[in-house]
């Protein structure tokens, strides 16, 4: 035992516990002065540039197409069936190898560790467009909701606290610490099997068009469409974004009722990440799909959320 443990005075046993201090306001403007964030943003920017300079040298295709298409609608399925619908809000069940399937699925494109993505996007929705959302576009502007946050030192930490329900799982927490390594196999194994073009495409081209087509349901989805539910946020409903994203453009029916696994509530409403998700029902790979009754379609649902998902207390895949 050391002296200074000796020295110090037991506290009275009738204290009470310290008052937790409040949450830390949002970030809203990036510190590019941080060599930390300059650096980050720099990668950023950086994977950007040259994905255009490599794509000037390569050229089209319809091959090369072809390739981003299929990385596209794989990985945006891993962030719309697996990162946002399963992980963050937990709206259907399965086994605990699918689990890490749709993880790995989400990780590839490159929006950061599965546990990092779901933490801040349950916090989206606990403050949704209040002062402490931390991608609000009506609070910090369009660029800030699209892009910018992201970049912030201040997000860059997964909140750990938001996903407990998930970071018990070993492989996911691995996958979360270690998300380029997946990323960085593939490339190895498109250039060594079908050359530079199919990189190029399948792993550059793809990757930026996924960030920004999801990165556009936190900015345009919050200002552009239409509002069925008078949610407390500004959540809108798009069909050009639904397509876009295989689903999400619904962002207002997700805000109203966001336990839901299908977000185009009408049979025209297309959602094609819950239509993926029916045809793995049948299968036995998901089941327990949530699913709105009539009454949250019609709008009585007499609330304006549901209480999130995350909790010690929460069950988890079986
Ligand atoms: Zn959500
Ligand atoms: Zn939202």
């Amino acid at each position: 035992m050391s002296p200074a443990a000796v020295a110090l005075p037991a506290p009275p046993v009738t204290a009470s516990p310290p008052t937790p201090p409040p949450a830390a306001h949002p970030a809203t403007r990036l510190r590019l002065r941080d060599p930390y964030t300059l650096v980050a943003n720099a990668v950023f920017l950086g994977f950007h540039v040259a994905t255009a300079v490599m794509l000037a040298i390569t050229g089209a295709s319809w091959q090369g197409a072809g390739l981003a298409l299929g990385a596209y609608l794989l990985g945006m399925f891993g962030i719309t069936a697996g990162y946002h619908r399963y992980f963050s809000h937990r709206s259907y069940k399965t086994s605990r190898a699918f689990q890490l399937v749709l993880a790995l699925l989400g990780t590839l494109t490159l929006q950061k560790g599965v546990l990092w993505w779901a933490s801040h996007h349950r916090r989206h929705h606990r403050e949704s467009d209040g002062p402490d959302d931390i991608h609000s576009p009506k609070q910090h502007g369009l660029f800030w909701a699209h892009v910018g946050w992201i970049m912030a030192r201040e997000y860059m930490a997964t909140d750990t606290a938001k996903i407990q329900d998930f970071a018990r799982y070993p492989e996911l927490r691995w996958l979360d610490r270690h998300y380029v390594l997946p990323y960085v196999g593939l490339c190895a194994l498109v250039l060594g099997t079908l050359g530079f073009h199919a990189l190029v495409w399948a792993c550059f081209v793809s990757v930026v068009c996924l960030w920004h087509c999801t990165f556009t349901i936190n900015s345009l989805a919050h200002v552009w469409g239409s509002r069925t539910y008078a949610t407390r946020d500004t959540s809108r409903n798009n069909a050009l974004l639904a397509l876009l994203t295989l689903g999400e453009g619904w962002h207002n029916n997700h805000h109203y009722f966001a336990a839901s696994a299908r977000q185009g509530f009408r049979w025209w409403q297309v959602d094609v990440s819950y239509a993926v998700l029916c045809v793995l029902e049948r299968l036995g790979v998901v089941w327990d799909v949530q699913r709105p009754t009539p009454e949250v379609v019609a709008g009585r649902l007499g609330r304006t959320d549901y209480r999130l998902p995350g909790g010690r207390e929460a069950d988890a895949a079986a």
